[in-house]
């Protein structure tokens, strides 16, 4: 055997053995929440330049902000990449414990979100504000983070909203950011993480994860095109694929 033919064999062998063992069955469902904001622009470019999936959890309010914000929304409809789900129309405007006291209420808010978005038809791929909570066929998950308490006055809302065709999505690990909205995690440190989750098999369903992310985090001012990229990047070099949430529950 000639020299470079042996050395691309030694190459194709450590590119093998440096993959995690069955890393193409991981998949990683991007989301982001909160938008349209000042990221959402970056995002899609970013999805459109690395041809991956992402469900962005949108407000109702944030989209008739502005005729931008409403160019945005029509922008991720059409994309192929782009999952529009639905993140509440007033976002519970942050007050969550009031938000949930009245379920009729909340399922109201998540119908008139649905109008805005032009969500017609059930299931209602769906993200409560404020929680991190799951009903889905298969899968139910209360949230972990309120207290049993709260939980227990909560879950009538959310029985009633997936009664109605809601499917609810909480999450499986965050690229958390800061209260203006700067990424903490850096890329490298965020791929470890989301590694260790998968090797514990701490996810909600079985080589799934739901990645939490939040619109501003990918502004110009965080650098967020490139950031947002440089995630996507990472997570195929490890060989990681990418699901559209339609796919997640099946
Ligand atoms: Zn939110």
């Amino acid at each position: 055997m000639r020299m470079t033919s042996c050395l691309r064999v030694v190459a194709i062998a450590c590119a093998l053995f440096s993959m995690p063992a069955s890393a193409q069955d991981r998949t990683v469902f991007l989301t982001i929440d909160d938008g349209p904001l000042s990221g959402m622009s970056n995002i899609l470019r970013a999805l459109e330049a690395e041809k991956v999936p992402a469900t962005l959890f949108l407000v109702g309010e944030h989209v008739q902000a502005s005729k931008e914000h409403k160019d945005l929304l029509a922008k991720a409809k059409a994309s192929p990449f782009v999952t529009i789900g639905n993140h509440s129309y007033s976002h519970a405007h942050n007050r969550y414990r009031s938000f949930y006291s009245n379920a009729a209420g909340v399922l109201e808010d998540l119908e008139e979100a649905n109008k805005v978005l032009g969500l017609t038809v059930a299931p209602f791929h769906t993200r409560l504000p404020g929680r991190d909570v799951f009903r889905l066929p298969g899968v139910t998950r209360e949230d972990r983070g309120i207290g049993h308490a709260e939980d227990e006055l909560e879950k009538a809302d959310y029985d009633k909203v997936a009664a109605a065709g809601f499917y609810l999505y909480g999450w499986d690990h965050e690229w958390s950011h800061d209260s203006r909205g700067k990424p903490i995690q850096s890329v490298e440190q965020l791929v470890s993480e989301i590694g260790t989750k998968f090797a514990r098999r701490e996810l909600v369903t079985t080589d799934k994860m739901l990645l939490l992310m939040h619109d501003e985090m990918f502004s110009d001012r965080y650098d967020g095109y490139a950031k947002f990229r440089a995630l996507i990047a990472a997570l195929k070099a490890k060989g990681y694929a990418f699901g559209h949430l339609k796919d997640y529950h099946r």
